[in-house]
């Protein structure tokens, strides 16, 4: 079922401001679902779902965009959903969590020490016994998280580059995969909005070998959900011309598009399809 919902036609709109630039608005999947991250969730759900396992745990902060998508697909499938989250509890909840708890999350908060051992079998075992349930990684990473990113290639049929922003990688990752694939001439173009001295550009390397990928290191802000007046200032501007991004991933997508074209002249004539990957309920935290 998440599968049709994802399948169904997202619209793509134009770019204000950009007459060769046009935007696949996965923030408007679904009134619950939106985003980016119901794809990555999609091959993790199956999997469960074939594993007749009917309960979801992962990790994420509070005001992860990972958790609250896992939170709003659960209530949409009918599938429990247990989110571990990084920190002690603090009252009132953020609008994030709140929201989890809202569409029926469990939440288990986590301290540094603990949350630490995310990534450990034996701890991600102790979860799944404990809760009788799948465990997915945070932000819906691993393989099984690349697989539904595939779904965005068709998308990509008409244009010359497509860009995106850049977390754990693993969107682009199977998109560029797909498109490969599928011998697209369409390019992907990463915006990496992590500070990370060139780690993910080295996985892609090796993941990725080929020239059908770029990846764009500059426009991170000094790094992670890192924001400053100008960036705000953009968001501001395309909030009045109709078009809401997050300040994390999406509004630095298009500030690293905006200065790009400004100091390369080629890319005018380059039909770009950007993708707005959602992220608006993170909007709560910056007061926006
Ligand atoms: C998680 C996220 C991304 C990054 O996706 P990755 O697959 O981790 O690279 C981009 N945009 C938004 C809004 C996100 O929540």
């Amino acid at each position: 079922m998440l599968r049709q919902l994802l399948q169904k036609t997202i619209p793509v709109e134009p770019l204000p401001g950009f007459s060769q630039a046009k935007m696949l608005r996965l923030d408007k999947i679904d009134p619950l679902i939106s985003g980016n991250k119901a794809y990555k969730l999609l091959g993790h759900i199956e999997r469960a779902q074939a594993q007749n396992v009917l309960r979801l745990v992962s990790f994420g902060g509070p005001f992860s965009n990972h958790l609250h998508a896992l939170a709003a697909t659960g209530k949409t499938l009918g599938l429990e959903t247990v989110g571990i989250v990084r920190g002690y509890e603090h009252l009132p909840l953020t609008a994030t969590l709140q929201d989890c708890q809202a569409y029926g999350m469990k939440l288990v908060f986590a301290d540094k020490k603990q949350y630490a051992r995310r990534y450990q079998a034996d701890y991600r075992q102790q979860l799944a016994d404990e809760f009788q349930a799948y465990v997915i990684e945070e932000g819906g990473a691993g393989s099984e998280g690349l697989k539904g990113c595939e779904l965005l290639a068709p998308y990509c049929q008409q244009f010359d580059q497509v860009w995106l922003a850049v977390g754990t990688g693993t969107t682009a990752l199977g998109l560029a995969h797909a498109l490969q694939q599928q011998q697209s001439g369409c390019r992907v173009v990463g915006v990496n909005v992590v500070a990370d001295q060139g780690e993910r550009r080295l996985v892609w390397q090796q993941a990725m070998p080929g020239d059908n990928w770029h990846l764009i290191d500059d426009y991170h802000l000094g790094g992670f959900a890192r924001i400053n007046d100008s960036l705000l200032q953009m968001i501001r501007q395309f909030d009045a011309l109709g078009l809401p991004l997050d300040p994390v991933y999406t509004a630095k997508l298009v500030y690293a598009y905006q200065a790009e074209l400004q100091q390369r002249s080629r890319l005018e004539n380059q039909r770009v399809l950007l993708i707005h990957s959602g992220g608006l309920q993170g909007r709560r935290g910056y007061s926006l």
